[in-house]
């Protein structure tokens, strides 16, 4: 199996990139050595989140009032139907995992910068039938490269999904709380190990704050000191 991986590479790799040249799944322009699935040109276009964001500043009042999420901070604006939409979506429905591991360096690299005494990462998790159905979580993908940049291990059984909620994605900020209520739990395996440590959880992409909020409030319930939330993509409302 290692020697296949390894002739495939080695051997047929070269081959079918001279046959098929790799191109930007965005743009469609060839890539060019160390690019990888999108063009350095498209990467430059999505538009950051600053310290001074609209979408920035929505949330994190709404956190401050909240009181469940203590810190928190995020990589791209997420415009319906913008670019950076066709990304999330390689990763949510494609399993294009090296752009999830890429995002999560970017967003590691902003945390050492933002965030101090991490203790503990994790993802928000899928509910299991979720997870069958798509055979991955696509925030494990950016946790992978947040965990390389911070050198914290990723556990991704920390908290876990109680119940099957429907789709967000036509719901309005209350409607979205009611749906995510009491539908996670904290692994009793880490209640020993967790009091006056802070943990970090991923999402992908953040709108209202009230899955995140949800996930945040359980982890608080079970003695966490600091939530800190971060996500790869800011959906501006
Ligand atoms: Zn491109």
């Amino acid at each position: 199996m290692k020697m296949f991986k390894w002739l495939k590479n080695i051997l047929f790799k070269p081959i079918l990139d001279f046959i098929y040249p790799p191109i930007c799944f965005l743009c469609n322009n060839y890539l060019e050595f160390p690019e990888l699935c999108i063009c350095s040109d498209c990467w430059s276009q999505f538009k950051k989140v600053e310290a001074d964001s609209r979408e920035l500043l929505l949330l994190t009042d709404r956190f401050r009032i909240d009181g469940i999420i203590d810190k928190f901070t995020s990589l791209y604006v997420f415009e319906k139907n913008g670019k950076f939409q066709e990304v999330i979506h390689l990763l949510k429905y494609r399993n294009i995992k090296a752009v999830g591991i890429r995002l999560g360096r970017e967003l590691g690299m902003k945390l050492v910068n933002e965030f101090s005494k991490i203790d503990f990462l994790t993802a928000v998790p899928l509910h299991k039938l979720k997870l069958r159905e798509r055979g991955y979580n696509q925030v494990d993908y950016i946790c992978r490269g947040i965990s390389e940049i911070l050198g914290i291990e990723f556990k991704r059984d920390i908290i876990f999904r109680t119940r099957y909620t429907k789709t967000q994605t036509e719901l309005n900020f209350q409607e979205r709380k009611e749906n995510v209520k009491d539908a996670f739990c904290v692994n009793k395996k880490y209640l020993g190990e967790i009091k006056n440590k802070n943990v970090l959880i991923i999402d992908d992409v953040i709108t209202t704050g009230a899955t995140i909020t949800a996930a945040g409030q359980v982890l608080k319930q079970s003695g966490f000191k600091s939530i800190f939330a971060a996500s790869v993509g800011l959906a501006s409302l």
